[in-house]
């Protein structure tokens, strides 16, 4: 079955973002995501980056719509199969699939070019947590 990849109610991060563009480091900064199947710290608002001008991006995908957010590091995310240079949603970058380090659930993709790098995370698969409440350690 194909799981659906678009929602993104759950994230306030993303709704703060909209309202308070100009402080959303200060706001949410400290914000925690978590993979929404286990708990895992996955990474953090703080990481959230701009690729191409947008940090959410939406692509079709099996038929269905995939919402993902960009953002410079994971480190909750484990690299799986082989790096891909077929084709790629984001023109120019190769791409891995990346899984929760604790869980395996699929959480989105890393994008690599010649220059950079950054990973694609599907919100749904994302959870939010304030920082110091989930095991205590913070990404
Ligand atoms: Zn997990």
């Amino acid at each position: 079955m194909i799981p659906s990849w678009s929602k993104t109610d759950h994230l306030t991060y993303l709704k703060r973002r909209m309202i308070f563009e100009d402080d959303r480091k200060d706001q949410a900064g400290e914000t925690a995501l978590i993979c929404a199947s286990c708990r895992h710290p996955i990474t953090s608002v703080s990481e959230q980056t701009d690729v191409r001008g947008r940090h959410d991006h939406a692509f079709s995908y099996y038929r269905q719509i995939v919402r993902l957010g960009c953002f410079r590091t994971a480190p909750g995310c484990l690299g799986v199969q082989g790096i891909s240079h077929g084709y790629s949603w984001f023109r120019g970058y190769a791409w891995q699939i990346q899984v929760c380090r604790n869980c395996s659930t699929q959480l989105g993709w890393k994008y690599t070019s010649e220059d950079e790098s950054f990973y694609g995370l599907i919100f749904e698969t994302l959870r939010e947590a304030e920082s110091g409440q989930e095991n205590g350690t913070a990404v």
